[in-house]
């Protein structure tokens, strides 16, 4: 047997460090001595990592270099090295410091998905083969973003999946193949929480270039204050409209299985952001904190007949395209028409104006106009809805600040605008002032203390 046999009581701790985290050989060796110090303390770990620094961007940039719309089981398979170019990496740094370590793909790490490329769930977790490193004394170390969607395909020179009807597969032409696909941006957070939910670890450490989750995003807001806890519904809602430093899908996993979530530093020893149930939300500030997406682009639709189904034969090509329509807005008829707004990623604008163009055809739209230099900027908190004057109050900011409103929604735990994009800055910062969010809660000094304990 090599290495140490695991203590019963050891602690299995995973830790997750982000693409700035791991940008360079120097970054790499300094997160390998981290992880080094953890082990030391006797804990048996998973670590997950990002690609290093830019790296996805520039994969992504390449491919759309060679062709405008890359094959999307290519180009996860590209954007799969990112990871495993800093996960061996990684790996040969704690080698390097005397640390018995072992980097696995998604697949080693029995990660198994859906087969939707660019945007894969997590299905389902083997555990067996990250046990058996660690009971082996390793640590282990997991490409994150990453997961494998098993089907079937046929063998050489049979007809292809497409020209096959569903469910017609003879077996004999048939065989199993794995296909690496990707867990959407910022995945390696998902990858990390589902480990940790998986294997029941004690700990879940996010490590990235800031101290926690802030008031706002610290890089824009100098003033923003770090929380020293938030709950799942208002970290969810931050992802969900911006806030990078946590994937979406990653805070959907803790609070369904209760894993509670580290954000902390990676470059400095400083206490971090616990992510957790929160029961003393009703006593605070109703508003939590800011968040503002650059992704976005808004799609009008002028002049659309007022009348049953065409919001339908508008919608439905876009949600077969897997398209994220987000706010929508249509105006009060006016002579038997309307328009229509919505927002979609800009990352999507193309493709949607090439669904759309063929119906404002045959429907007889007047026009089809789109504006992808827009911004949305969200007010977040338990209970917003419940508190009147929160919108008049954040409006009213804006409107002092000289910020224009384009679209407005809400929902029980935030309110939404789309600004221009020019006015992204201005706009979150006056609404930072608006609601004193520099301003410690008195309730987050006992919030810290529970956290403690
Ligand atoms: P990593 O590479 O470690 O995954 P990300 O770039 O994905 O890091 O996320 C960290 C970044 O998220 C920070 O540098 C910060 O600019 C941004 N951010 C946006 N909103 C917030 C917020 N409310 N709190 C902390 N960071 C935020
Ligand atoms: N490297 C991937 C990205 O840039 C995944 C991640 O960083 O979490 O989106
Ligand atoms: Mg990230």
């Amino acid at each position: 047997m090599r290495g140490m046999p695991p203590t019963p009581s050891a602690q299995l701790v995973v830790m997750k460090f982000g693409g700035s985290s791991v940008a360079t050989a120097d970054r790499i060796r300094h997160v390998a001595r981290r992880i080094a110090r953890e082990r030391a303390r006797g804990s048996d770990l998973v670590v997950v990592v990002s690609a290093m620094g830019d790296t996805t961007d520039e994969l992504l940039a390449l491919a759309h270099a060679i062709t405008d719309e890359p094959d999307p089981r290519e180009l996860d398979l590209l954007l799969g090295t990112g990871e495993h170019q800093s996960a061996t990496l990684v790996s040969m740094a704690l080698h390097a410091l005397g640390v018995d370590a072992i980097s696995l793909t998604g697949a080693q790490a029995g990660i198994s998905t859906d087969g939707r490329y660019g945007k894969a769930r997590i299905a389902d977790i083997d555990p067996r083969r990250v046990r058996g490193e660690i009971a082996a004394g390793r640590v282990v170390i997991v490409a994150g973003f990453q997961g494998i969607a098993r089907t079937t395909t046929p063998i050489a020179g049979e007809a292809s999946g497409a020209d096959r009807p569903a469910g017609a597969i003879p077996s004999e032409t048939a065989a199993d193949v794995a296909e690496l696909t990707t867990l959407g941006r910022g995945g390696s957070d998902t990858t990390a929480v589902a480990l940790a939910a998986r294997l029941g670890a004690d700990r879940c450490q996010i490590f990235t270039d800031v101290r926690g989750i802030y008031t706002a995003d610290p890089r824009l807001v100098p003033g923003a204050r770090q929380l020293s806890v938030i709950g799942y519904e208002e970290m969810l809602e931050l992802a969900y409209q911006g806030a990078q430093v946590m994937n979406v899908r990653a805070v959907e996993l803790g609070w369904v299985d209760g894993v509670v979530i580290e954000v902390l530093s990676s470059f400095e020893d400083a206490p971090g952001t616990l992510i957790k149930e929160d029961p003393i939300v009703e006593q605070r500030n109703k508003v939590r904190g800011l968040a503002h997406d650059r992704n976005v682009a808004k799609i009008t639709l002028v002049d659309v007949p007022d009348r049953p189904g065409v919001a339908r034969t508008v919608f439905q090509p876009l949600a077969d395209a897997a398209i994220n329509v987000d706010m929508i807005v249509q105006n009060v008829g006016h002579g038997g028409s309307t328009d229509l707004s919505f927002t979609v990623p800009k990352v999507e604008l193309a493709k949607a104006k090439r669904i759309l163009e063929p119906i404002v055809r045959d429907l007889g739209f007047r026009e089809m106009t789109t504006d992808s230099s827009v911004a949305k900027v969200s007010i977040i908190g338990a209970g917003i809805q419940n508190a009147p004057g929160y919108a008049a109050r954040m409006f009213g900011a804006l409107a002092d600040a000289g910020v224009n409103i384009e679209m407005i929604s809400t929902s029980e735990v935030r309110i939404t605008t789309i600004v221009a994009e020019d006015d992204v800055e201005t706009a979150v910062r006056a609404l930072h002032e608006a609601f004193a969010l520099a301003t410690p809660d008195p309730v987050d000094a006992g919030a810290a203390e529970a956290a403690a304990s």
